[in-house]
C-alpha cells in the first residue's frame, strides 16, 4: 500500500500492510511457506542476529505473510506494531511476558472468557505470577487492588460471554494514575466496533480465531502495542528498560523507542517461547479481515433483531445484549462501540439448567460448539462447558450462571435464525 494515512477502515482492512509481491507481482499476499531466508553474506547475518538490521531469519521469529497480518491488525487498531501468535491464549501470555517477573501480579476483570479466567487463576501461577480478580464496575476496588507488585491491568472491551461493556476511559484513567499498562482483549468487539487504544489502552490482544478470521477455520492471536507507554518511567519493567543479557546488554526501550514492546515480543517472546503463528493461518486471517466491517455490521444487525425478539419470548427470563434498552450498559456501549456491540450475548431461560441443555440439543441451524465469532450462528451452555471448571460463584460473576446460554449470532438471514430459536425454545420447556 502506498503511504496515505487517511484511508478509511474498509480500505485499510483490504490494503494495510500489503503490496504486490516484489518477486512475482502476485496481488494476493502469498503464503511464504519457508522456514528460513538466505542471508546476503556473513555480515548481513550478523547484523540481523544483533537486531541492527530488520529482516527475515527464521519463521519462528518472523515470516513475510505473518508480517503483513501484523501490520494490518496494528493499523486497524491504531497501534505502532503487533506480534502474531499461535492462539488468543498465547497472545495473553505474550502480552504479560515482557511485563511480569516472578512475584508480580495482574489486576483482571471478573468478566472474562472462561478460558482466560482459568489461565489467570491457575496456570500463570506456574510462572510465579498471580491475578487479582476484581469487579470492574467498582472503580475504587480496581484501584485498591493495585499494589507494588502489580504490573498490568487486564479486561475485555465487550466481555465474553456478552452484554457487558467495560468502562475503558475510567479504567485507563486508573491505569494512568498508578503508572501501569492497560491490556484490553478486543476479541468480541474487533477494531471495527471498538478501538481500545483511543480509550487509553496500552496493549490490545485478540483471539484472531474469532471475528478477525471470521469463519471458524484458524486458531490465532495477536498483541498490538499502542507505542504510548513509557517503560523507563519506573524500574518496574526491567525486561524493556534494563540491559538484556541475551542481546549483549541491549536496552529495548532505549534502542527501539515506541517499538520496544513489539521488538521484545519477537526477539525474546517468539524466539524463546515459540508460540508462533504459521503462514497459512496468517493467510486465512488476512482473507477474513478483508470483509471484517461488512460482517460486523451484519452480526450487529442480526444480534439486535434476535436479542429483541428473544426478550419477548415466554420461556426467556432475560437477555443481556448491550444494544437493548433493558441493558444497563446501553449508553456506555453507544459511547465505546458506536457502530454496535457485536454479535455475542447471553439468554437466561426460566427453566434453568435442564431447559438450557434441552434448548441447545434442539437447535438445528445453530451449532453447539466451543467457539464464537463465526459467520455461522453458534450456541453453547457455558456452565456445562467453557465455564465448567469455575465455581458457581465465579460462573455468576462471569455472567455464565447455570441457566445462561451464550449465543454467537452469525450472518445468516435473521428470520431463519429466529425460526430455529422459536422451535428449540418450545422444545426446551
Ligand atoms: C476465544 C477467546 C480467547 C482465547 O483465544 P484462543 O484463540 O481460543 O486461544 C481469549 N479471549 C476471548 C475473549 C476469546 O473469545
Amino acid at each position: 500500500m502506498t503511504d496515505a494515512p487517511n484511508y478509511g477502515f474498509d480500505t485499510l482492512q483490504i490494503h494495510a500492510g500489503a503490496r504486490p509481491d516484489p518477486a512475482t507481482g502476485a496481488r494476493q499476499t502469498p503464503i511464504y511457506q519457508s522456514t528460513a531466508y538466505v542471508f546476503r553474506d556473513a555480515d548481513h547475518a550478523a547484523a540481523l542476529f544483533n537486531l541492527q538490521e530488520v529482516g527475515y531469519i527464521y519463521s519462528r521469529l518472523t515470516n513475510p505473510t505473518v508480517a503483513v497480518l501484523q501490520e494490518r491488525v496494528a493499523t486497524l487498531e491504531g497501534g505502532v506494531g503487533a506480534v502474531c501468535c499461535s492462539s488468543g491464549h498465547a497472545a495473553q501470555i505474550m502480552a504479560l511476558f515482557p511485563l511480569m517477573q516472578p512475584g508480580n501480579n495482574v489486576v483482571v476483570s471478573t468478566r472474562l472468557y472462561g478460558g482466560s479466567i482459568t489461565q489467570f487463576s491457575q496456570t500463570i501461577k506456574r510462572f510465579g505470577w498471580s491475578a487479582k480478580f476484581v469487579d470492574f464496575e467498582d472503580l475504587a476496588a480496581v484501584e485498591a487492588a493495585v499494589d507494588d507488585d502489580t504490573r498490568a491491568i487486564f479486561c475485555e472491551s465487550v466481555a465474553n460471554p456478552g452484554g457487558y461493556v467495560t468502562d475503558l476511559p475510567s479504567i485507563s484513567a486508573i491505569a494512568d494514575k498508578v503508572g501501569l499498562p492497560l491490556i484490553v482483549d478486543n476479541t468480541s468487539a474487533t477494531p471495527y466496533l471498538c478501538r481500545p487504544i483511543e480509550h487509553g489502552a496500552t496493549l490490545v490482544v485478540h483471539s484472531m480465531t474469532k471475528y478477525l478470521t471470521g469463519n471458524g477455520s484458524v486458531t490465532g492471536g495477536v498483541v498490538v502495542d499502542s507505542g504510548k507507554f513509557d517503560w523507563s518511567a519506573s524500574d518496574k519493567f526491567p525486561s524493556l528498560s534494563a540491559p538484556e543479557p541475551a542481546y549483549h546488554g541491549l536496552k529495548f526501550h532505549e534502542t527501539f523507542g515506541p517499538l520496544a514492546f513489539t521488538f521484545h515480543g519477537i526477539a525474546i517472546g517468539l524466539r524463546d517461547l515459540g508460540m508462533t503463528l504459521n503462514p497459512q493461518a496468517a493467510h486465512y486471517t488476512l482473507m477474513g479481515i478483508e470483509t471484517l466491517s461488512l460482517r460486523m455490521e451484519r452480526h450487529c444487525e442480526n444480534a439486535q433483531k434476535i436479542a429483541g425478539w428473544l426478550e419477548g419470548n415466554d420461556h426467556v427470563e432475560a437477555v443481556t445484549y448491550a444494544g437493548l434498552d433493558s441493558s444497563p450498559y446501553k449508553a456506555r456501549g453507544e459511547k465505546i462501540c458506536p457502530k454496535g456491540t457485536g454479535g455475542l450475548f447471553t439468554v437466561a431461560l426460566k427453566g434453568g439448567y435442564d431447559s438450557c441443555v434441552k434448548f441447545v440439543d434442539s437447535l438445528n441451524l445453530f451449532s453447539h460448539v466451543a467457539n464464537l465469532g463465526d459467520a455461522r450462528s453458534l450456541v453453547i451452555h457455558p456452565a456445562s462447558t467453557t465455564h465448567r471448571q469455575l465455581t458457581e460463584e465465579q460462573q455468576v460473576a462471569a455472567g455464565a450462571g447455570p441457566n445462561v446460554v451464550r449465543i454467537s449470532i452469525g450472518i445468516e438471514n435473521a428470520e431463519d435464525l429466529i425460526a430455529d430459536l422459536e422451535q428449540a425454545l418450545a422444545a426446551s420447556a
